[in-house]
């Protein structure tokens, strides 16, 4: 499909959420692949049903912030499995760009009435993202590296302080050091079948025919059968352990 830019909203100083055309329709979670032509085709969460939200990190993201309102990029999508929203009181854990698919969940948890709770973290004050889409959904808490908003540290490390098991279900995405600290607390507290993380891999074709974003050993492919997996799926397998480059070779993380 063809998606032309109606409007490209500026909300940290390394991310942008481009808004377009269409109306995708998606359960928070899912992903798009984005066509930048002459450029690559990328994996991007939906952060609202009719946009992305992009951290610039190299040739196609920086190629995506080049364009302006009334240019096109192709679209596939939505892809994958997306949230399952569960229960009535619920945790999200977002750090980083990680934030992207997490925003539309707790807009939709808030209107289904469930109770939200967020631990937004960043590098900084200016990095947080979403940081008015949380607080309105919720009870927000603020974890900064620099110390300049919140408490000064790691989102983690307010993690430490939680009851997870007062919590119906848990949320997580941002780095992948990050979630499995998350999955190491949840572990604790017996509540793996309870947390969903959204897993980044080299996603190439987004259909599950390529292979290149199967998790050892199982197999599951992020692409397809996630980015979702639920705690008691992801141990025991690479996750955190490794991940892979683009032509597959391993990356330890
Ligand atoms: C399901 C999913 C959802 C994502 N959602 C978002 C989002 O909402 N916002 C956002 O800013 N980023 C998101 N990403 C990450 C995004 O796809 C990469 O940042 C982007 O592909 C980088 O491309 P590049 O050419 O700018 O950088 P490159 O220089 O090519 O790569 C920089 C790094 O980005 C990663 N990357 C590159 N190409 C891919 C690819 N095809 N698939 C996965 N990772 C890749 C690799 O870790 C690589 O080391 C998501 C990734 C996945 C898998």
């Amino acid at each position: 499909m063809h998606a032309e830019i109606t409007q490209i909203v500026n909300e940290t100083p390394s991310t942008q959420t481009f808004f377009f055309d269409l109306y995708l329709g998606h359960v928070p979670g899912q992903y798009v692949m984005v066509w930048i032509r002459g450029v690559d085709e990328i994996p991007m969460s939906l952060s609202y049903s009719n946009a992305i939200t992009v951290q610039k990190v190299g040739d196609a993201t920086a190629a995506l912030f080049k364009l302006g309102k009334g240019d096109s990029f192709g679209i596939r999508g939505p892809f994958g499995n997306g949230f399952s929203l569960e229960g009535k009181s619920i945790l999200l854990i977002a750090g980083g760009v990680g934030a992207a698919p997490l925003g539309s969940l707790a807009e939709k948890a808030k209107g289904n009435n469930i109770r939200v709770k967020t631990i937004l973290g960043a590098k900084s004050a200016e990095e947080l993202l979403f940081k008015k889409r949380f607080d309105n959904a919720g009870d927000l808490m603020i974890a900064t590296e620099d110390g300049s908003l919140g408490y000064p540290g790691l989102a983690t490390e307010l993690v430490d302080e939680l009851d997870l098991a007062k919590y119906d279900a848990i949320y997580s995405c941002g780095p992948e050091k990050m979630m499995f600290r998350v999955l190491n607390i949840a572990e604790g507290f017996d509540v793996l079948s309870r947390v969903q993380f959204s897993l980044q891999r080299y996603v190439k074709c987004g259909l599950g025919l390529c292979g290149m974003c199967c998790i050892d050993p199982s197999g599951l492919r992020v692409c397809r059968d996630g980015p979702v997996f639920r705690g008691d799926q992801l141990v025991g397998t690479e996750f955190g352990q490794y991940t892979r480059d683009a032509s597959g070779k391993r990356v330890k993380l």
